[in-house]
């Protein structure tokens, strides 16, 4: 069974009389353990689809399915207890609470799951130290390089052990060498976890880690291939 499966999902937005359709009937399964990169120029829908699949925002039409459950029928609460063991989140702008520590922003999803203090202390610990920031957990964002900041943030994306981990232009504030480093732990939780990873970038060279690529123009998905030439970092 498709860990995530959507069928003809349309999503339009009220542009100020009318209504403006953006995505026209995107259909998309994903595997559990896959690694796929959603590519397209600006504009073509990849964030509002991955908002969709993040259960951010919901489809006009179609039906989304999570972990074989049709999300528009979860209660909020089902939403919500869904959301936070299916999902971990990365964003480009890496999002953490500044004058707070790194532990501290690891440890925030765990307090929404009601994990008791010490257990969020050991867990938010191990997953630093999978990113490698074992010795930066009482570092501020402040006094960390971009890099690290993305790295404090998958290390929170991963602290529920949600079997996804989703990422919207992960590496759109970093430079290549740095980028290249965040796409390497990537693949490696990936393909050592067996973490679902779905990014959006709309830069090749981030989307080639990928195993699978999905590439979007105008609202809809114009190809979808297996990656035959996954690129391994030299580092
Ligand atoms: P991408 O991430 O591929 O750059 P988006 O999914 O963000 O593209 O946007 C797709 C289209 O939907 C764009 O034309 C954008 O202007 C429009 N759009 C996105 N969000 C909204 C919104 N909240 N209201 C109106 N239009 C939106
Ligand atoms: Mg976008």
């Amino acid at each position: 069974m498709a860990i995530v499966e959507l069928r003809d999902i349309r999503k339009s937005f009220r542009m100020g009389e009318g209504e403006l359709e953006v995505l026209h009937g995107v259909s998309l399964s994903v595997e559990r353990t896959e690694f796929i990169a959603m590519m397209g120029p600006s504009g073509s829908g990849k964030s509002t689809t991955m908002n969709i699949l993040g259960c951010l925002d919901t489809p006009t039409s179609g039906v989304y399915l999570l972990d074989g459950r049709e999300v528009a029928l979860l209660d909020r609460d089902e939403l919500a207890t869904v959301r936070n063991g299916m999902i971990g989140f990365v964003f480009q702008g890496f999002n953490l609470l500044q004058r707070t520590t790194a532990l501290a922003n690891v440890e925030m999803p765990l307090l929404y799951s009601g994990v008791g203090l010490r257990e969020r202390h050991r867990r938010a610990m191990e997953a630093l130290a999978r990113v490698g920031l074992d010795d930066r957990m009482r570092h501020d964002p402040s006094q960390l390089s971009g890099g690290q900041q993305q790295r404090v943030a998958i290390a929170r994306g991963i602290v529920n052990r949600a079997p996804i981990l989703m990422a919207d232009e992960p590496t759109g504030n970093l430079d290549s060498r740095t980028s290249d480093e965040i796409m390497k732990l990537f693949q490696e939780l990936n393909e050592e976890e067996g973490i679902t990873i779905i990014l959006v970038t709309h830069e090749p060279d981030v989307a080639s880690y990928a195993k699978r690529i999905i590439h979007f123009r105008d609202g809809v998905i114009i190809s979808d291939e297996k990656n035959k030439n996954v690129r391994r970092s030299v580092a």
